[in-house]
């Protein structure tokens, strides 16, 4: 049974969960110890203890603890690419290429370690100096999903170390194994005791116990929307600083003057890899009339062609879903916008494999309207909805239309439409000619409206969250 780390030691408890691989349900990836609230509360005392240190220590410590692990993490890009493909069912191509996303954000923060400066400013009072610099927040709380077990787990753990906090990481339940190689690889680069702790378990056990705990400064947090809403209201109450990433309802817009091959390219990619189950990925196709007929016909061409299979078969292009809960979910929303008037253009049935797991092939919706459920809530999973408008500007509209604002995306060759669509999205981010998801990592991450609160994650802009700034005045 595979230990947490809690103040620089491995420990175990009496109680341990399998870590099931959703292509194949007879394989058990391991065994994990679970966390209840006195490990958890064990983990914040950990790192209230080493949070003081830990904020003084300097930037060639903090740059080379996080430059060894990105190299490691990078030079075993292949293993743990195979056990995040075991674990949460992405294909090995997609899980290596998260592996080394994940190495390269510690060696991106390795680096902002050393970049860490101030500013002094001119006093508007003769004689005085006035210097503005920033601090650690002390203690983070980091609340990960499960669909990618390597890459938000770095992104927020390399900037909360690089900027001299202590860190108590709670990973989703059904991904234990690559938040124990990250913790195993942070634990050997070097990180003081208490500095970083890892507890598994239970949301409603120990990500309750953490959102509970005052001595947490700050949480940062990544899931639904449900879960997010709770971080934030038990976090009022200690003033707490929070960060949360949640769901989207992503629009891709296609319009009559796409190239009609990139157009496809961009929808299978952005609604279907990673069998959908991405934030960012493209749910909602908007299709202008001209185009509408031949863009589904191609998409629905296209998805015939996708194997859906083990994710470690080199065959397969689209993995299994990663649970039977979220399995039962996929088909549910299908069969509520079947209900609600959508045709089922092409897959969303369950596939047979010869191993037992969540297989379903990629499910096409046409004929559907913006109010239906299928295109108001998130699916997450390989479901996409086609929404048929007359013109850019309806099409700009049913894009907004929604409570969510994470991604966004327009196929064209109009310049025009590109930079309005550029300026009027109520998305974080927005693509042209690109898949909704997809996304840098060197540069700001985060979404508008119900898809996020709190300052964006990665690329420098990531030290807003994780420090506190600090004005000083000094009399000459
Ligand atoms: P989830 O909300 O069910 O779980 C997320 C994490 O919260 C897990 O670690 C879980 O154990 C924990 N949790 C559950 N109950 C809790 C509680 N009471 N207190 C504290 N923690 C608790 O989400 P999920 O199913 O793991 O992930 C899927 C969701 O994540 C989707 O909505 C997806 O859009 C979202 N997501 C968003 C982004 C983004 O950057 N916007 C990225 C990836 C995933």
């Amino acid at each position: 049974m595979k230990p947490m780390l809690i103040g620089g030691e491995w420990v175990t408890t009496s109680h341990g969960v399998e870590n099931i691989n959703p292509s194949d349900i007879s394989d058990v990836v391991d065994i994990y110890a679970q966390a209840g609230r006195a490990e958890t509360q064990q983990a914040i005392a950990a790192a209230q203890a080493a949070a003081p240190q830990w904020a003084l220590s300097g930037p060639q410590e903090r740059h080379d603890i996080l430059h060894r692990a990105g190299d490691e993490i990078l030079a075993r890009k292949q293993e743990l690419g195979e056990l995040l493909a075991r674990e949460e069912g992405k294909v090995l191509p997609e899980a290596i290429a998260e592996v080394q996303r994940a190495g390269q954000i510690f060696l991106f923060f390795a680096a902002e370690a050393l970049r860490q400066r101030g500013e002094i400013v001119a006093s508007v009072r003769p004689g005085v100096g006035v210097e503005i610099t920033r601090e650690p927040v002390g203690v983070v709380g980091i609340i990960a999903p499960w669909n990618f077990p390597i890459a938000i787990p770095a992104w927020k753990i390399a900037p909360a170390l690089c900027y001299g906090n202590a860190v108590v990481f709670k990973p989703a339940e059904l991904v234990p194994g690559s938040a124990w190689a990250l913790a195993d690889i942070l634990h050997r680069a070097g990180v003081p005791a208490g500095v970083f702790n890892l507890v598994i378990g239970a949301g409603s056990v120990v990500g309750q116990t953490m959102l509970d705990d005052e001595r947490i400064d700050a949480i940062t947090f990544t899931g639904s929307q449900a879960t997010g809403t709770r971080v934030a209201s038990a976090s009022l109450p200690f003033m707490r600083k929070i960060q949360l990433e949640m769901g989207g309802k992503n629009p891709l817009v296609v319009l009559d003057d796409a190239d009609l091959d990139l157009a496809v390219q961009c929808a299978v990619d952005g609604a279907f890899f990673s069998t959908g189950q991405r934030c960012t990925a493209s749910s909602r196709l908007v299709v202008t009339q001209g185009i509408h007929d031949r863009f589904v016909s191609a998409v629905a061409e296209r998805l015939a062609s996708l194997r859906v299979g083990h994710a470690l078969d080199a065959a397969t292009h689209i993995g299994p879903v990663a649970d039977a809960a979220q399995l039962a979910q996929d088909l549910d929303y299908i069969a509520i916008a079947r209900s609600q008037g959508a045709h089922l253009r092409q897959g969303g049935e369950l596939v047979r494999r010869e191993t037992e797991g969540y297989f379903l092939s990629p499910a096409l919706l046409t004929e559907t309207l913006p109010a239906m459920r299928i295109n108001c809530e998130e699916v997450f999973g390989p479901v996409a909805s086609v929404i048929r408008v007359r013109d850019y500007e309806e099409a700009l509209f049913v894009a907004n239309d929604t409570e969510f604002g994470l991604s966004a995306g327009i196929c064209t060759t109009s310049l025009k439409y590109a930079n309005d669509f550029k300026r009027k999205s109520q998305a974080g981010m927005v693509m042209v000619n690109l898949p909704t998801a997809g996304v840098d990592y060197h540069v700001p991450f985060g979404g508008r409206k119900a898809s996020s609160h709190g300052s964006r994650e990665q690329g420098s802009h990531a030290a807003e969250f994780f420090t506190i700034v600090k004005t000083a005045y000094t009399a000459a």
